[in-house]
């Protein structure tokens, strides 16, 4: 009776504007700010809250009944990153400063308004990136000489091997935004190699030699430019200058919107690595996930996962052995992070198509998918772990199914 009317107290506070989970999951829950409670354990909170960031992790206010152990933090909103302001940009990353348990992978969301140089540089990671929103043109050159330029738009990627220098500018009308993904978790946007700074700190006199002219050729170097305004390029083929060596021989970009998906009853799976996009040495998958449909529970046998939110609204829970378990929320523009082997699955837990990214420090996409390893097993050892009914295994698809059905 008292259960009943704290379930009917907690349904009358929700009305009133807290964040209400899609019905229909195993533990679905509703959680009202400053109510810790579930199913009568709990109490309610007296102490200060920050009710926004509450509402945004409904499952780490109150965990679902199958949480436990200790799991290390596995999420990191970029909107907690610090925003590096320059002229004409932004700039903020997710590195293991920020998201400790991220060793294999760094992200960088960043910003170049029209005509905006993010400028000539190069670094000891590899970067792979896809652009968010409007478009960009790419610069690279190889160890070979030959250079390579490309405009990239909305839903495609780059990949630039460690080492190799590059420049990215914003193209008209309104510039880009996108999202790099480093090898090293330890990376930093602010320890790259840039031109500015090289040139900076070389006596002017060995400039002049370098360069074959005289020392006062570089008395007007600019400070770090790092970003910075500038002017719109002309179209891409007044814009590139013949190399003499040639173009690179593969492309240092590709239309991961362009991939077939692979698509199922709940959503879909794009997925661009080495077998599609041969420069890339990072896997990369864009799932959608449809309201009330999950990413299906799976593991990956050989790296750490690095997850990139772009749309809509999940749940996360991973399984680390060992009786630990965490559950996550993620809103878009939030990190993801899943160690080598953990189980996992993530559900859509909002009313719109959930968008997201799967990164991997590995040159091809692998996975194991619990419901088809159990298929192609004999069925009594099957169901001597399930104790559930022979249709149940019997139905088990011997396919995977990446995204099933809510
Ligand atoms: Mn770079
Ligand atoms: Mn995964």
């Amino acid at each position: 009776m008292e259960a009943l009317n704290r379930r009917r107290i907690l349904a009358s506070s929700l009305a009133g504007g807290a964040s209400l989970l899609a019905a229909g999951h195993a533990y679905a829950q509703s959680v009202a700010p400053g109510q810790a409670v579930r199913d009568g354990v709990g109490a309610d909170m007296l102490g200060p809250q920050n009710q926004a960031l509450q509402r945004q992790n409904p499952d780490i206010l109150v965990p679902p009944r199958s949480d436990h152990g200790e799991l290390p933090n596995l999420k990191w909103s970029f909107a907690d990153s610090h925003m590096r302001l320059e002229d004409g940009g932004w700039a903020r990353q997710t590195t293991t400063r920020e998201l400790p348990v991220s060793t294999e992978i760094a992200g960088v969301n960043m910003r170049l308004k029209a005509g905006a140089v993010r400028e000539l540089h190069w670094h000891k990671a590899t970067e792979w990136s896809i652009m968010l929103k409007g478009s960009a043109r790419v610069t690279i050159v190889d160890q070979d000489g030959r250079n390579y330029m490309a405009d990239v738009g909305e839903g495609d990627l780059w990949f630039f091997p460690s080492g190799l220098p590059h420049s990215i500018q914003g193209l008209g009308p309104d510039g880009c935004e996108f999202l790099l993904v480093f090898d090293d978790g330890e990376f930093s946007e602010n320890n790259t190699f840039l031109l500015s700074d090289w040139l900076r700190h070389t006596p002017k006199e060995v400039l002049a030699k370098n360069f074959q002219t005289q020392a006062s050729d570089f008395d007007h170097l600019p400070a770090e430019l790092y970003i910075y305004q500038a002017t719109v390029p002309p179209a891409l083929a007044q814009d590139k200058v013949a190399d003499p060596l040639g173009d690179t021989p593969k492309p240092f970009t590709f239309s991961l919107t362009g991939v077939l998906p692979q698509t199922f009853a709940g959503g879909s799976v794009r997925i661009a690595d080495q077998r599609n996009f041969a420069m890339t040495t990072m896997a990369a998958a864009l799932v959608e996930v449809q309201p009330g449909a999950m990413r299906e529970m799976h593991w990956h046998p050989t790296v750490d996962e690095w997850q990139y939110y772009i749309s809509g609204q999940a749940r996360m829970s991973v399984f680390g052995a060992s009786s630990n378990v965490r559950t996550f929320d993620f809103q878009a523009g939030d990190v993801g992070y899943v160690p080598f082997a953990m189980g996992h699955y993530i559900e859509n837990t909002g009313k719109e198509t959930l968008r997201f990214l799967e990164m991997f420090r590995y040159p091809v996409y692998e996975d194991v998918s619990l419901r088809q390893w159990l298929a192609v097993l004999p069925r009594e050892l099957v169901k001597s772990h399930l104790h559930a009914p022979d249709a149940l295994i019997a139905g088990l698809p011997k396919r995977k199914v990446l995204v099933v059905g809510g």
